[in-house]
């Protein structure tokens, strides 16, 4: 039954799931690497053969085969469906990934977004050209700085950790600009996402942690002691609602602190989900802030991309925003390419993604400032109907009102010798994928759990079945099935160990044996 040669766990003893010859259960069709299926000489395309061209490669021509699977249309197609049908998908089923923000797509943001007129735009076309789109990324940036209460937002990072980049350069570009180059520190909460203190360190900031309580929020006796010899602090980096799916209450004093120490206040703004509408970041005394367009405003994301980070700027940094940027000159735009004195400079090539600010405007648009404000009322609503629906069966980390996101521990399962992974891989069993698991990291074994509001009360509910069920089944000391989990997956158990210590990144032909890649 091991089609690829993948480790997998041994099916638990006592049951006996009864074989294929093919190795495909059901639907769930076996599939081998493209590499495999191939052969060298087959193609899908039929072309006249090159007349009276010459080579000009001279001895750099090639000799061997080119080594790309040959595979006809339809085995093509075959096999990147049978593929997608492995996948996961915010399409076919709850999403509860925390902190990622796996909402609905609408598909009017996609029907938008394939406008002819935009979507084959070129970013050098000239300006004349595309007033549509330059209009486009102004009204955008209009409803965000409305939302979020701020003077300006720099369009064009392209994630939230490129919109953080953005936020801590024009930071630094303004502390050097006022002869500060000697605040080089930064503070960051211990729960924070990890980019954070990656960023600050890239800007060439020194990280220096903050612990939180055992509520779940900022330790604010820590923050005033550590400011109160604060004349090397560049800022804070703080995320609101934090990590742990829970508001910082604390947020105007943290900010009137750090400008009183003459830092900077970055607030990680990946969970504005659940302010927008209600909270505007601008009168916290925030200075800058990424939003993540494809978290809070449903553009499709994962797999790495792509993503969208525009990233709000105060009074005090929007001199240093990068280029490029849109003006509106009477009734035309502009884009400011070069930079002044000030500007940091430029961060990408052209303008930022351009498909992603048609889905969000699009999703800002069709929902209206009130169904923005219901979207994030219902995200809260949905996160907490899930925490208290399972709180007597599994633990809530914290007490008390989640915000958009419930954040369990593994003390549910303490003693049942099954943990957080052994949990989240059962819940694929049940059709689900994984919430996230062990982030935040002050949180021991930790669950968080985000529904969005794309779910419906029925949906939330067969969610809800599954997982006390699961809950009570680990109580009664199901250990071995948890272990061998999942049990129904095309693929069952990896042994991630061994492809931790042993990654093997590379397919090589059969008669080239796969070597491990080389340990650090
Ligand atoms: C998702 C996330 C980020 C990073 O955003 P990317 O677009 O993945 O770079 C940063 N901070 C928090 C809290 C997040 O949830």
């Amino acid at each position: 039954m091991n089609s690829g040669g993948r480790p997998t766990r041994p099916v638990a003893a006592g049951s006996n799931p009864p074989q294929t010859v093919s190795g495909s259960k059901a639907l769930n069709q076996v599939q081998k690497l493209i590499f495999e299926i191939g052969t060298p000489r087959r193609t899908g395309v039929d072309l006249p053969e090159p007349k009276g061209t010459e080579s000009r490669l001279g001895s750099m021509e090639r000799k061997g085969d080119i080594g790309l699977p040959g595979l006809s249309e339809p085995e093509t197609l075959r096999h990147y469906i049978r593929l997608s049908q492995k996948n996961y998908a915010i399409d076919l089923g709850v999403y509860p990934l925390g902190s990622c923000t796996m909402k609905h797509n609408p598909r009017l943001n996609e029907k938008m977004a394939r406008l002819q007129g935009l979507a084959d735009v070129h970013p050098l076309q000239p300006e004349s050209t595309v007033q549509g789109a330059l209009e486009l990324i102004h009204e955008l940036a209009h409803w965000i700085t409305t939302l979020t209460g701020m003077p300006t937002v720099a369009m064009s990072p392209k994630a939230g950790a490129h919109g953080e980049l953005c936020g801590m350069m024009a930071i630094r570009a303004r502390l050097d600009a006022d002869g500060e180059s000697k605040r080089r520190r930064v503070l960051v909460p211990e729960s924070a996402h990890g980019t954070n203190p990656a960023t600050a360190v890239r800007c060439g900031f020194s990280v220096d942690e903050i612990p939180g309580t055992d509520q779940g929020c900022i330790h604010m006796e820590t923050l005033r002691e550590k400011l109160v010899h604060g004349d090397d602090i560049a800022g804070i980096m703080l995320t609101n609602p934090n990590t742990c799916g829970l508001f910082e209450r604390d947020v105007i004093e943290i900010a009137d602190l750090i400008h009183k120490t003459g830092g900077y206040f970055y607030c990680d703004g990946a969970n504005f989900n659940a302010l927008v509408g209600r909270v505007r970041p601008g009168d916290l005394g925030i200075d800058a802030m990424h939003l993540n367009l494809h978290k809070t405003f449903s553009t499709p994301h994962g797999g790495g991309g792509p993503g969208s980070g525009p990233t709000v700027l105060s009074e005090a940094l929007k001199d240093y925003a990068p280029v490029p940027f849109v003006v509106k000159d009477g009734e035309s735009y502009r884009l400011i390419e070069d930079a002044d004195n000030r500007s940091f400079g430029r961060m990408c090539a052209f303008h930022g993604q351009m498909g992603m600010f048609i889905r969000a405007l699009t999703y800002m648009m069709s929902h209206g400032a009130d169904g923005l404000k219901q979207a994030t009322e219902d995200a809260v609503l949905n996160a907490n109907y899930i925490q208290a629906s399972l709180s007597d069966v599994m633990t809530p980390a914290f007490g008390g009102l989640c915000m958009h996101e419930a954040l369990f521990d593994d003390r549910f399962l303490r003693d049942t010798g099954i943990e957080t992974l052994d949990f989240a891989k059962a819940m694929i069993d049940e059709g689900y994928h994984p919430m996230t698991m062990y982030f935040p990291m002050v949180v021991h074994g930790a669950m968080l759990i985000e529904p969005t509001e794309s779910e419906s009360r029925e949906e939330l509910d067969r969610f809800i079945t599954s997982m006390r069920s699961l809950a009570e089944r680990a109580g009664s000391g199901d250990v071995e099935n948890f272990k061998a989990a999942p049990i129904h997956a095309p693929l069952r158990r990896l042994d991630e160990t061994r492809a931790a210590r042993n990654p093997i990144l590379r397919w090589k032909p059969p008669d080239e044996p796969p070597k491990a890649a080389k340990q650090a």
